[in-house]
């Protein structure tokens, strides 16, 4: 496996892979690797190209209250999950590579999209995410884009800009993987106190609450969010930040299921932010994995 820190070393790598007629299959993420992170690793490596992985925690897609300081760093171990996974390069660039003299000019605004639910809590995150991707789709050129479910509205905002600027990349979107508590792997678990932690499960827990009175023929969204919410009312550590039903592609509020809608969330444990989200309908239905 090799490491690239610079634009320009991967740059001339990546040429002969493309000389040698291989695929590039493009993982990016901000490391402090969980198995989440390494099922888009393996997703990717059925493909048979050369695997890339980003690891780049990305200061314009914080908030200037936000956590970009206590984000979990740990790159030599990052380094040795992806090595025992066959990924063939890691790209790990330090902020001034990517954005030289720290200014950011040129950026990438996901419009409407961007600035509700995560968008609204997080103002300027989108745009520091899709303009992030966008360099970095440019830099590796790749065939194929991984990403992960776990993170839905930002799967919507990154196949929405892969459109509108008629990116040649194909994105794949995979399955959130949990705890086998339920809780969805993020790298700020680790964050978490023990008793955080043992709460934090509730988050899925309400989730799935509604999902059960959905699949009982419970259809308005009211219903259900109260379902939810009965559920985290036990959990007062939980504070919810928002907690909706809304569109599968629009992100815009519904107010019944069926059709299937997806059921999104964002709470707050001590400093640790977590969101989550499943799709709600009246049949229980595995999470889809594919190209969207
Ligand atoms: P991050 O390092 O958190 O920016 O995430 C990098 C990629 O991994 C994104 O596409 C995430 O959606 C994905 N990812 C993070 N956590 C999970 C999870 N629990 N299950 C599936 N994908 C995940």
């Amino acid at each position: 496996m090799k490491v690239f820190t610079t634009v320009e070393g991967l740059r001339a790598e990546l040429t002969e892979v493309r000389r040698a007629g291989l695929t590039i299959e493009f993982v990016p993420t901000m490391g402090a690797l969980h198995e989440g992170h390494l099922r888009l690793i393996q997703r990717a490596r059925r493909d048979g190209g050369v695997v890339v992985v980003s690891i780049f925690v990305n200061p314009t897609q914080f908030g200037e209250s936000e956590d970009f300081e206590t984000y979990p760093r740990d790159l030599d171990a990052d380094l040795a999950l992806a090595g025992g996974l066959g990924v063939g390069m890691v790209f790990a660039p330090a902020a001034v590579e990517m954005y030289p003299g720290g200014e950011v000019r040129t950026t990438v605004d996901p419009g409407p999209l961007g600035g509700i639910l995560e968008g609204a809590h997080r103002p300027g995150h989108f745009t520091g995410v899709a303009t992030v991707c966008a360099k970095l789709f440019s830099i590796v050129g790749p065939d194929r884009v991984y990403v992960g479910r776990k993170d839905a509205q930002q799967v919507a905002v990154l196949k929405q800009m892969v459109n509108d600027l008629n990116l040649a990349v194909e994105l794949v979107a995979c399955p959130t993987v949990r705890e086998e508590d339920g809780l969805a792997m993020s790298s700020r678990n680790r964050r978490l106190s023990p008793d955080q932690r043992r709460e934090a499960p509730a988050i899925f827990e309400a989730l799935q609450a509604a999902s059960a009175a959905a699949r009982a023929r419970e259809s308005s969204a009211d219903a259900l969010l109260g379902a939810c919410r009965a559920v985290l009312d036990r959990h007062p550590s939980v504070r919810v930040q928002y907690l909706e039903l809304v569109d599968q592609q629009t992100f815009e509020p519904v107010d019944r299921v069926p059709p299937d809608a997806l059921l999104v969330i964002a709470a707050q444990l001590g400093s640790v932010r977590l969101i989550d989200n499943t799709i709600v309908g009246t049949a229980e239905r595995p999470e889809r994995e594919g190209v969207v």
